[in-house]
C-alpha cells in the first residue's frame, strides 16, 4: 500500500513508527508498503528551538501515564528519552485564585509497569521522536517531505489524493490525517461543516530558569509548601499552572507568590489562541483516517492532547495489523487490503471516538463554568472541585490513566463476526 501521513506532530511521527515497524508485509507478488509524511513546515531552525516557548515551537505539555505506556510500545529508547529530558510528576495540586488550596489528586498509575505523568516542553517531546541524535533513529530524512497539503480529493476510483500548495497531486491507498486542529485532511471526511471552535481563552507561557525562582525563606511558617510541584490556580477568568519541566533538579519552593514572581520575571513569547475540534461524526471514510488534535483537539485543561494522540497512533496501527494479516493469510480472496482498511478504520472509529468525547465533555464542563464566571459559578466550580480531590482524588483520573486501548483493540478484533 502506498501510505501517507500529513503532519509530522506527535500524532503524524508517533502513527508512521508504528506503522513502518508493526504493518505486515504484503505476500509477493503484491508490492511493499511505501510511506510518505509531508509537513507544511519546515522544523524549527536551533535560534528558534533556543528561544524557549514560542507559537513556532510550543510551550509545555505533560505526557500522562496513558501517553507513557504508548510512548513505552513506541521503543524503549523514546521513553527513555522522553523521561530523562522531562520531570516526572506525581500529584497535581489545584488552588483558587481566592488564595486558598482546593485539593490535590495523583496522577500516577501504579497498575503494571508504574508510569509518572512527565512534563515537557512540546519541542522536547518532539524531538525524542523525530529530532536530531542521540534520541533518534526512528525517521529518516528521506520520509518526511516538507509540501503543504491544500484539499483531498478522490481519484475516478475513490482513492485519495493529496493535492500540494504547488499545484502538485499524488494518489494514496491510505491518508492518515495528523494534521493538527485546522486540518484539511478532516474535510475529506466530514466536508467544512465542522471547523474548529475558538474557546474564547488565550494560553500564553514561557520558561523561567530554576534559579531565576525566589527560594523558600527559612523557618517561615506561613508558607506551608504545596503538596506537588504542579500546581494549578482556578479562577473565573481561567487557569494558571507552573510546575518543573525539564530534568534539572529544584531545590526550589514552588508557593503561590511564584505567579506573580513568574508574571513578572517571564519574557511571554508563546500567545496561541486555545481551540477545540467540536465533535465529528466520524475520523474515517474509505482510506482516510483521523488522528490527534485532526480528530479531536481538546482543551489543554484535559492534559490528554499528546496522550490521546499517541493512543490513536496505536488503536490505529494494531487494528490495520490485525485485518491486514487476515487479508493477506486468505490470500486476498476472502478479504482485500482495501476491506481490511475499511474494517479497522470503523473500529478505530468505535473504540476512540467514545472514549475521547468523554473527555472533552467533561473538559469542556470546566471551560464553560469559567465563562460563564458569576461569582456563584466560581464558587460552584471550587466546590466540584473539593468534592472531587477529597473523596475521589485517585477516581478523578483512573478512567483515563488506566483505559487500555489494547484490551479495547482485543474486544474490537474478536467481535467481529
Ligand atoms: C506550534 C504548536 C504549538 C503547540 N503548543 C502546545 C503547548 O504549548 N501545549 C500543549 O499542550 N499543546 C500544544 N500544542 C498541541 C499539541 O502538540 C497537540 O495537542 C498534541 O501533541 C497532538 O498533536 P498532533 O500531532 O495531533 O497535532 P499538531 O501538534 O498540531 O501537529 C500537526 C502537524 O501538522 C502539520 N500540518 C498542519 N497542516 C498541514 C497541512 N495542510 N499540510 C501538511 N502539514 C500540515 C503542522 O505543521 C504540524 O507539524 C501545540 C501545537 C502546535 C502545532
Amino acid at each position: 500500500m502506498k501510505i501517507s501521513i500529513v503532519g509530522a506532530g506527535i500524532s503524524g511521527l508517533s502513527t508512521y513508527i508504528f506503522l513502518r515497524k508493526h504493518l505486515p508485509s504484503p505476500p509477493a507478488p503484491l508490492p511493499p508498503h511505501e510511506f510518505v509524511i509531508y509537513d507544511a513546515y519546515p522544523a524549527p531552525s536551533r535560534k528558534e528551538r533556543e528561544a524557549g516557548s514560542t507559537s513556532i515551537i510550543g510551550g509545555g505539555l505533560g505526557i500522562a501515564p496513558n501517553g507513557k505506556r504508548m510512548v513505552r510500545a513506541l521503543s524503549r529508547e523514546i521513553h527513555q528519552a522522553v523521561v530523562s529530558q522531562g520531570y516526572g510528576v506525581v500529584r497535581f495540586q489545584f488552588n483558587s485564585a481566592r488564595g486558598w488550596t482546593i485539593g490535590s489528586v495523583p496522577i500516577v498509575d501504579l497498575k503494571g509497569e508504574p508510569e509518572l505523568m512527565v512534563m515537557s516542553s512540546r519541542q522536547g517531546m518532539w524531538e525524542c521522536i523525530s529530532g536530531p541524535p542521540p534520541f533518534r533513529d526512528e525517521v529518516s530524512d528521506e520520509v518526511l517531505v516538507r509540501k503543504k497539503v491544500v484539499r483531498v480529493v478522490r481519484s475516478v476510483t475513490g482513492k485519495p489524493v493529496l493535492r500540494f500548495e504547488d499545484g502538485g497531486e499524488e494518489q494514496f491507498d491510505l491518508v492518515i490525517g495528523a494534521d493538527g486542529i485546522k486540518s484539511v485532511v478532516k474535510e475529506a471526511i466530514v466536508g467544512d461543516k465542522y471547523p474548529a471552535i475558538y474557546t474564547g481563552f488565550y494560553s500564553v507561557g514561557g520558561f523561567v530558569p530554576s534559579e531565576l525562582l525566589p527560594q523558600l525563606p527559612e523557618n517561615n511558617a506561613e508558607l506551608l509548601p504545596p503538596k506537588s510541584q504542579v500546581v494549578m490556580t482556578f479562577g473565573p477568568g481561567g487557569f494558571f499552572g507552573y510546575g518543573p519541566f525539564c530534568a534539572a533538579p529544584s531545590s526550589v519552593c514552588c508557593k503561590d507568590p511564584v505567579i506573580q514572581h513568574l508574571i513578572r520575571e517571564s519574557e511571554i513569547k508563546l500567545k496561541i489562541a486555545t481551540w477545540v475540534t467540536p465533535k465529528l461524526p466520524t475520523w474515517a471514510s474509505n482510506g482516510v483516517v483521523l488522528v490527534g488534535d485532526a480528530a479531536h483537539a481538546l482543551p489543554s485543561s484535559s492534559r490528554q492532547g499528546a496522550s490521546g494522540a499517541l493512543e490513536d497512533a496505536y488503536a490505529i496501527t494494531f487494528l490495520l495489523k490485525h485485518f491486514l494479516s487476515l487479508a493477506y493469510d486468505s490470500g486476498s480472496t476472502s478479504m482485500s487490503e482495501e476491506e481490511a482498511v475499511q474494517i479497522a478504520s470503523e473500529k478505530y472509529c468505535a473504540i476512540r471516538k467514545p472514549h475521547v468525547e468523554a473527555i472533552l465533555d467533561g473538559a469542556m464542563k470546566l471551560e464553560m463554568r469559567r465563562d460563564k464566571a458569576g461569582i456563584v459559578a466560581e464558587y460552584a466550580m471550587y466546590f466540584i472541585m473539593w468534592i472531587k480531590c477529597k473523596f475521589f482524588p485517585g477516581y478523578m483520573n483512573r478512567p483515563i490513566y488506566q483505559y487500555s486501548v489494547e484490551a479495547e483493540i482485543e474486544k474490537a478484533i474478536h467481535s467481529v463476526k
